[in-house]
């Protein structure tokens, strides 16, 4: 069986060809520019390869409602050339097979449940802490969508005593992607993040408001296991901290043999910066073999 995956990001769409055992066959980058340019390149790089079924892990917000007349469109993005677009409607006219579709930290989510970190536990969280901050949550097979898929990265946290910063989120002044995306430690410190390497209080800081957005996913969903990904989590200083910081901010309350062993209960993604492909991948395949939990 041959599977096609699109990460769809707001700098590179990330195209891929591979089988269900997540091997990848091909991929390539695209760059993102609008979409009368970069899906003719997207369409011409899957065409003739005879592809059973695609997934489509994207930036949002997305439509994710089966019975909304705009699912599978790319909605209210700033990004204003992909405003209200049909991103599967696309493919599905070009190729005509079936298509899962998602967001971009639910793919990944589902790719490290897959094939990488999570696939030995029921529940579990992935954070991406990068340009922009978001949350996927898998259970038990399932991505978490509600009335809309979560926003979890606009969860309000309570401010670090030393950080005087505006928040960069345009509608929320004590937001966790406000406060700790990597835009926000760029802003705050008026450096690039990797070259603050060195700089002991900006990750102290940081540590401090990743923790607490993470206690309270914990409190909420007690998932067995959080991944964190995206550009930030390179600083590898960062995980320590941020599991010191959560023993101590749920201060004994939670005693689940996970949380005793936090250095596996906290974890770095596993799939060199192809967990989305990969989640792609299953979502390609639940559509295909009808096991999404979504009602049709
Ligand atoms: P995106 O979120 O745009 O998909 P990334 O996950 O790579 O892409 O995130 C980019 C952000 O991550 C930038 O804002 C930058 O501040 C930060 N970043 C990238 N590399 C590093 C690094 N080595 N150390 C710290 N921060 C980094
Ligand atoms: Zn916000």
């Amino acid at each position: 069986m041959i599977l096609g995956a699109l990460e769809a990001g707001g700098t590179k769409m990330v195209c891929a060809i591979g089988d269900e055992k997540g091997v990848i066959i091909d991929k390539t980058i695209i760059k993102t520019t609008s979409p009368d340019e970069t899906m003719p390149n997207i369409i011409n790089f899957f065409k003739d390869k005879k592809i059973d079924a695609f997934g489509i892990c994207s930036f949002g917000p997305i439509d994710l409602n089966r019975n909304s007349a705009t699912y599978g469109y790319i909605t209210t993005t700033p990004k204003l050339q992909w405003a209200n677009y049909n991103i599967v409607g696309t493919i599905q006219e070009a190729f005509n097979v079936p298509i899962g579709f998602d967001t971009d930290v639910n793919g990944a989510a589902l790719g490290e449940a897959t094939y990488g970190c999570t696939r030995d536990v029921l529940s579990s969280i992935y954070i991406t802490v990068g340009t922009g901050i978001g949350v996927g949550f898998y259970h038990d097979g399932s991505l978490l969508h509600g009335m809309l898929h979560p926003e979890a990265g606009h969860i309000m946290l309570k401010r670090h005593p030393l950080d005087h910063g505006k928040s960069v989120c345009s509608y929320h002044e004590n937001c966790f992607e406000g406060l700790a995306s990597g835009t926000s430690i760029e802003a705050r410190w008026k450096r690039k993040a990797y070259e603050l390497a060195d700089e002991k209080l900006v990750w102290e800081i940081e540590a401090y408001y990743i923790a607490h957005a993470i206690i309270n996913y914990i409190v909420t969903l007690m998932p067995h296991r959080i991944v964190l990904g995206g550009g930030v989590m390179h600083q590898k200083q960062l995980f320590p901290l941020i599991r010191s910081n959560v023993k101590s901010m749920l201060n004994g309350y939670i005693k689940t043999p996970e949380i005793q062993d936090i250095d596996n209960y906290i974890v770095p993604a596993s799939l060199d910066d192809n967990q989305a492909i990969l989640g792609c991948f299953k979502l390609a395949m639940m559509e295909l073999y009808n096991t999404n939990s979504q009602i049709k």
